[in-house]
């Protein structure tokens, strides 16, 4: 299993010191699907302000399984992770219990947390749709109904769509307009592509950038890593960001979450954590870190995000569109969209 650590994070130099005995309980556990880079800054943050100690179990998979298999004896307090499907399938396999905290309820706009408290966001990520600047220019009014037009055929790049960003995608098009009209849709986008889905968001922009299509799916915060990157700066520059459905249902959205275990056993200070999370100071860092947006409203994104402009999302309420998960990939099946 690709774990990458094992509890190394102890950020606190905590002092065993005469304050009280009680201090050396206090701890919070983690299980991170989200990598290092990004939160062990914020978390050296909050032991600062707390002297709570944060013990951090980072994966890319099968940290649910995990859980799982620990069952009541399980040390995780808090799950962090990205996608909606991972949050939701956290909570309907039983594994999370309800928060009821006026702090998160406060920084938090309730379409983008669970109606029974189960999830929180804490950070919204667009699915953009990215055109050569070269020959296309910035479209400022796509949809991502377009991509099904006529002309756009054999000019559109994107990854599979199996992988989350995607599926999530198909489901808020499923949400808003019925499965019959998704799947017209589908198919469409599907005649449309230049290549068969494959490799990441990145990896979209980059055909691009070589000429193999004009438009591609990817979502925001990867403009910013690859303006990052020596090696990927051409890539990204070579691209326009352009926010779909401005006139109309809004950009897709999907989140980045927290999840409080069923069984945390520090449940008081994982509370104080999620608060933490949603707060100003951890709100600022995600968004500097990882050209995330905040999910907490009076937060700014960093400056170059700010940069790409300001955009109407998509309102409807993610668990709705979670609800359409199942349905989005049956459509991917039947339309034979990676194959
Ligand atoms: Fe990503």
């Amino acid at each position: 299993m690709p774990i990458k650590k094992i509890f190394t994070h102890s950020a606190a130099l905590l002092a065993l010191t005469a304050t009280s005995f009680s201090t050396l309980a206090q701890e919070v556990n983690i299980y991170s699907f989200r990598q290092a880079f990004l939160i062990e800054p914020i978390m050296e943050k909050f032991t600062q302000e707390t002297d709570i100690k944060v013990n951090i179990l980072f994966a890319k998979q099968g940290l649910i399984e995990r859980i799982k298999r620990e069952g009541e004896l399980s040390p995780a307090d808090l799950v962090l992770t990205t996608d909606i499907s991972r949050l939701v399938k956290l909570t309907s396999q039983d594994l999370t219990q309800a928060v009821h905290s006026e702090v998160l309820n406060k920084n938090i706009p309730s379409q983008y947390r669970d109606p029974d408290n189960q999830w929180f966001a804490l950070t919204t990520r667009v699915r953009n749709i990215y055109s050569s600047s070269e020959r296309v220019g910035a479209v400022k009014d796509i949809t991502y109904q377009d991509l099904a037009s006529p002309e756009f055929k054999g000019k559109i790049c994107t990854r599979s769509g199996k992988h989350p960003y995607n599926v999530s995608l198909i489901a808020s098009i499923i949400a808003h307009e019925g499965e019959a009209k998704a799947k017209v849709w589908l198919e469409g986008v599907k005649a449309n592509l230049a290549r068969k889905p494959q490799g990441n968001d990145r990896a979209q922009v980059k055909a691009v950038k070589d000429g193999l299509c004009d438009y591609a799916l990817g979502n925001n915060y990867y403009l910013g890593k690859m303006l990052a990157n020596p090696k990927q700066v051409s890539w990204a520059e070579a691209v326009s960001i352009n926010f779909p459905n401005q006139k109309t249902t809004g950009s897709h959205v999907n989140v980045s979450g927290v999840v409080l275990a069923k069984y945390a056993p520090n449940k008081e200070n994982a509370i104080k954590l999620m608060e933490f999370l949603s707060s100003d100071v951890a709100q600022k860092m995600y968004a500097e870190v990882n050209y995330e947006y905040p999910v907490k409203v009076s937060v700014q994104p960093s400056k170059l995000v700010a940069s790409w402009g300001t955009f109407k999302a998509d309102t409807l309420p993610l668990a709705e569109i979670a609800k359409q998960h199942e349905a989005a990939v049956k459509l991917l099946d039947e339309v034979k969209f990676d194959l």
